[in-house]
């Protein structure tokens, strides 16, 4: 069981930090009462929108000016929002909180200085933002490639750079790693024989995805759930269960302001037990997902299980007189028709061109007019299920993936609409 964060945490953040000493106080939040994790409850919840404006007093004050933050690690992250979110770490501190994530990175034999590709969207240097097609890190041995707009001809391109790199191991978003897949499929070439591990990370993770990919790699997958703003949270253990980094983080799971029951689904706050210079208390990182302590993991690790509804998804469908709707949704329904009918869908991306239309693009394993029909058929079952029976849904079957061009993301889902109305 993962108790409440150590008390020296909540006092370091009140007696280093300007926005902790000012939340505490405006809302009557004496420390030393808090012994339970419902009085930690009483610590009001932390955004990404606070996080943006508040800026340097979520700082310890020994860093308020800009010259003793140079000897900081930042790490940035673009949010749903677009806005770019600064995390400040001390060297000592990130160190420790993905001294975790180490262990299972050796149990694969990676070692930090170990020949690593990954893959960005921007790059900061200087608190600017640079967007190279290949940025090199750690010596020569971290190479970073631009995950922007990656069609055919950029992944060839792409391809003999990491030809000649040798990449012993990939960190990257599933999403990424399954176009480079679907490269070396559809041209029948070797996969990187240098390679020995892959590290799925910043996405739900599908198991039709996770499947392919194997196949075509064929070394050991981990997947791992982290932030910029606490580093890792879960690591998948041997048995592809997601165990939380109790060491590293906190986690609450709360339904409209109520704690959840053992088990049930609710939005994950976070506690950072590992960052000092930048306090994260309570924070809403914008996921859901359940944790289940009494597990029994055959892998021996007793720590909890986190299991992830959403992934880190911003779009939502709009429907006229209804509340947004998580377009994660899609996810479910795909996820049921695969568990039923041998993994046949490879990927889909669904469109709300307007208030009522959409578009379903489906890529087939095994692509017969009979398969189609009852895909389609089931997919029209469960969109009649959850309640969006009415609008009007037009299925096509594809050959390829349909990749969204400007965020490089997995963009299983686009909404046109929105445009329109936002
Ligand atoms: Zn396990």
């Amino acid at each position: 069981m993962n108790s409440f964060p150590p008390k020296e945490i909540l006092c370091h953040a009140f007696n280093k930090t300007p926005y902790y000493r000012e939340l505490f106080k405006r809302h009557n939040i004496d420390i030393n009462s808090i012994n339970s994790k419902e009085e930690y409850r009483k610590i009001p919840f932390l955004t990404k929108q606070i996080i943006q404006q508040e800026k340097h007093n979520l700082l310890e004050s020994d860093y308020s000016d800009e010259e003793s933050r140079k000897s900081l690690i930042i790490q940035r992250t673009s949010g749903s929002t677009g806005k770019i979110l600064k995390t400040y770490w001390k060297k000592n501190d990130s160190i420790r909180s993905l001294y975790y994530l180490w262990n299972i990175r050796r149990r694969y034999n990676i070692l930090p200085n170990d020949k690593l590709l990954s893959f960005h969207s921007a790059i900061y240097h200087k608190d600017k933002v640079i967007k190279p097609k290949l940025y090199m890190f750690n010596h020569g041995n971290h190479l970073s490639l631009c995950k922007m707009n990656l069609t055919d001809e950029i992944i060839t391109q792409f391809h003999s750079e990491i030809e000649a790199f040798q990449p012993k191991w990939i960190m990257a978003q599933p999403s990424t790693v399954y176009l480079f897949s679907q490269f070396f499929k559809k041209n029948k070439l070797p996969v990187y024989d240098s390679l020995r591990y892959i590290e799925l990370t910043g996405e739900y993770l599908s198991n039709s995805i996770r499947a392919e990919i194997s196949d075509i790699f064929k070394v050991p997958i981990s997947n791992q759930y982290g932030c910029m703003e606490a580093n890792s949270i879960a690591c998948e253990c041997s048995k592809g269960q997601l165990h939380v980094m109790t060491k590293n983080v906190y986690i609450e799971i709360m339904n409209n302001e109520m704690p959840a029951e053992e088990g049930e689904t609710g939005e994950i706050i976070i506690s950072c037990l590992t960052n000092s210079v930048m306090p994260i208390i309570r924070y809403k990182i914008g996921d859901k997902g359940k944790l289940i302590h009494q597990h029994g993991c055959s892998c021996g690790n007793t720590n909890p299980i986190i299991e992830l509804k959403t992934g880190r998804i911003g779009e939502n469908i709009y429907i006229k007189g209804k509340a947004p709707i998580s377009s994660f949704l899609f996810h479910y329904i795909t996820e049921n028709i695969n568990i039923n009918y041998n993994n046949c869908i490879l990927h889909f991306h669904v469109t709300q061109e307007n208030d009522k239309d959409f578009t379903v693009r489906l890529v087939l394993t095994d692509d017969t007019p009979q398969l189609r029909q009852k895909v389609e058929e089931l997919f029209r079952a469960e969109i009649i299920e959850q309640g969006l029976g009415s609008m009007k849904w037009i299925f096509m079957f594809c050959k390829d993936i349909v990749t969204n061009k400007i965020s490089g993301k997995l963009q299983f889902f686009t909404n046109k609409y929105k445009e329109t109305i936002e």
